[in-house]
């Protein structure tokens, strides 16, 4: 089947025309005038049972209506017949509710427009995914789309249909026996044309990977990574990504929104992204591409992050985290589903992130030939005592082990990638591979968690595949993950979509000038520059130590030398005292700079059913905010007669620092 994709629908008034059934529709226009597909533009639809009781309204027929309740109880929490338990679909946010309605026992539906008008072209294909919410879990039933059983009960499923002008209709109807009432769901349908290719695009986010641990990117990686090498030899290499925070959510806000964390002002897990927010996949949708995320942790699901605007879909664990295996085939099996037609496909792997639960074989194999991790006796070296509480659950006792588990999350899921990225679909599709941030494995005291802004926790990898990405290339050019948004819109013709960045290809033929990357941890504890490969990090906060990392005084400064010590072992912040004075000024003029953008919700509060399942996937600390944002306020007393400001300010002594 050939390729089909769509024609940027133009900005303006006319209406998809979907549905003309001549006995109970607006009218059956045979209006093919000034035909063009240009004039076309999907709008608001409503689904309208045609009702097995004459006389009786739809008990929902206009799309945003509230649900009645037996409607909403449905919507809940349907449960898929044929999907993993702990999944879910998003079937509507907050501001993007689909046309919905009830569709007892062999009664019929149609689908048409608000205003009626008609389709200005000769045909068109159309492309939408219907989903049946059954008030009975488990129940499977057929729905009936123009005479052509589809099962989509329980489950989005795309559905493309060749509509006539004037005489097409797209009705469904249920015919099958099943619970009383059913509610049939139908996204926002895109047009599609057979003439343009747009290959499918896809981002995979591997969480808690840092960039050394990606073979090509790091030859002496302690892991081979030869699929995500091979991704890497049909694209391009970037050695020297780096993020701009150190957690989950927030990072992966900055990616699909393309706005650092200072503006976007989350910086935690549980901050939702204001629905106002312009994402990624709104762009992508925009553009006509059917959007869908498939998730491993339940926090970057819509109801914590506020991801959801602009998706179709986006499946996630109910709580926790999920391995990598079942995320990639159901993003495998929406591939496969939408037969080619514009898909923006966004991938989160959460193997790399604690605690390492390697599957049996996987585990047995790194098993065979070591020492028993186990035993009581083992030599901890400078590992953390006592040990985290994940570690001391699982009654491993060998630090080295430990760091072996996570390279051995890295070879699992590179595996896993591998059979992913041989189907059929992803083969030819722009694909952008990268992390939210990394992981620290001892460096500066931090253990297995990605606390601090050092080169290990901030430093990811990136490999790109597609347009104007010459085979094998590389850079080792300072770029951003923050700007992977931008570079896949360009990467798809879309250069025109409003989104924030810039199109880090340039670095593969420009040499850029040196500018600096600016990154903000967890909750604001602190802050960094990197320039010209120098890492300097301020605290702004005292934190008391903890089992994966030691303590921290506010305004203290460390500066590292990425090139010559790239796991931050050797502070230089005495020896480049000048150095270190002009970056912590540019940091924090930076910090001084922060926009006021809009996208959190004023007053959020923590919802502690949402806090409760944090802390099963080892979020305990720090859920109640200790952050104040850096203003100019904030220099306070503390602040001017704090001793590291004043030896940055030349009243006290650096060499007492230590
Ligand atoms: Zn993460």
């Amino acid at each position: 089947m050939a390729l089909m994709t769509l024609l940027p629908p133009p900005q303006g008034a006319s209406v998809l025309f979907l549905a003309l059934v001549c006995a109970i529709g607006p009218g059956c226009s045979g209006d093919t005038e000034d035909s063009s597909l240009e004039d076309v533009r999907p709008a608001a639809l409503m689904l309208r049972a045609l009702g097995d009781t004459p006389g009786q309204p739809a008990a929902t027929d206009q799309p945003g209506v509230e649900s009645p309740d037996w409607l909403a109880a449905a919507l809940t929490h349907p449960t898929p017949s044929d999907a993993p338990a702990p999944y879910t679909l998003l079937l509507e946010s907050s501001r993007d509710r689909r046309p919905a309605v009830r569709l007892p026992r062999g009664s019929r539906a149609v689908l048409t427009t608000s205003d009626g008008q008609p389709l200005k072209a000769d045909a068109a294909w159309v492309a939408f995914d219907a989903c049946l919410v059954s008030a009975e879990p488990g129940a499977t039933e057929d729905l009936w789309v123009n005479g052509l059983g589809q099962v989509v009960t329980g489950r989005w499923r795309t559905i493309i249909q060749q509509v006539s002008q004037g005489h097409g209709a797209i009705e469904f109807e249920r015919r099958t026996d099943g619970p009383a009432n059913s509610a049939l769901l139908v996204s926002t349908p895109r047009l599609l044309d057979m003439e343009t290719e747009h290959p499918t695009v896809i981002l995979i986010t591997s969480d808690t990977h840092r960039a050394d641990h990606v073979s090509t990117i790091n030859p002496g990686s302690p892991v081979s990574t030869p699929h995500i090498d091979k991704l890497g030899s049909e694209g391009a290499v970037f050695t020297n990504c780096f993020s701009s925070i150190n957690n989950t959510n927030p990072s992966h806000v900055t990616l699909l929104t393309g706005v650092h964390p200072r503006d976007t002002k989350i910086i935690n897990n549980h901050t939702r992204l204001h629905v106002s927010a312009e994402t990624l996949a709104e762009q992508f949708r925009e553009a006509g591409y059917q959007t869908h995320a498939a998730l491993s942790a339940f926090h970057l699901f819509d109801d914590v992050s506020g991801l959801g605007q602009g998706f179709d879909r986006m499946s996630a664990p109910l709580r926790g985290a999920v391995d990598g295996r079942g995320t990639l085939a159901r993003a495998g099996e929406w591939i496969d589903e939408a037969k080619g037609a514009p898909l923006f496909l966004w991938v989160h792997l959460f193997d790399a992130h604690t605690p390492y639960k390697l599957p049996d074989e996987q585990m047995q194999e790194l098993l065979d030939g070591r020492p028993d991790p186990y035993r009581d006796d083992v030599d901890l070296g400078l590992a953390p005592r006592p040990l985290p509480s994940w570690l001391a659950k699982s009654e491993l006792r060998d630090p080295e082990f430990v760091t072996a588990l996570y390279a051995g999350e890295v070879r699992y899921l590179d595996g896993l990638l591998g059979d992913f990225l041989a189907r059929r679909g992803v083969d030819s599709a722009s694909i952008a591979f990268t992390a939210d941030h990394g992981e620290a494995l001892g460096e500066r005291g931090i253990w297995w968690d990605h606390f601090g802004l050092v080169d290990p926790t901030i430093h990811v990898p990136l490999v790109l595949r597609g347009p104007g990405v010459e085979p094998g290339s590389r850079s080792a050019a300072p770029v951003r993950q923050m700007d992977v948004g931008r570079t896949l819109l360009n990467m798809s013709g879309l250069n025109d979509a409003p989104f924030p960045g810039r199109d880090v290809r340039e670095a593969l033929s420009d040499e850029p000038a040196p500018e600096p990357r600016f990154a903000l941890s967890a909750q604001g504890i602190s802050a960094s520059v990197e320039l010209e490969g120098w890492l300097l990090e301020l605290y702004l906060h005292d934190v008391s130590g903890s089992d994966s990392s030691p303590d921290r005084r506010l305004g203290e400064v460390t500066l590292f030398n990425l090139a010559t010590d790239p796991r931050c072992a050797n502070d230089q912040l005495l020896d480049e005292f000048p150095r270190a004075q002009r970056m912590r000024s540019a940091l924090i003029q930076w910090l001084e700079a922060a926009r006021s953008t809009g996208m959190t919700y004023e007053n959020q509060e923590v919802n502690p059913a949402v806090q409760a399942k944090l802390a099963e996937l080892g979020y305990t600390g720090g859920l109640e905010s200790i952050y104040r944002w850096w203003t100019p306020e904030r220099r306070d007393a503390g602040w001017l007669e704090n001793p590291w400001h004043l030896a940055f300010e030349g009243a006290g002594t650096p060499a007492l620092l230590r």
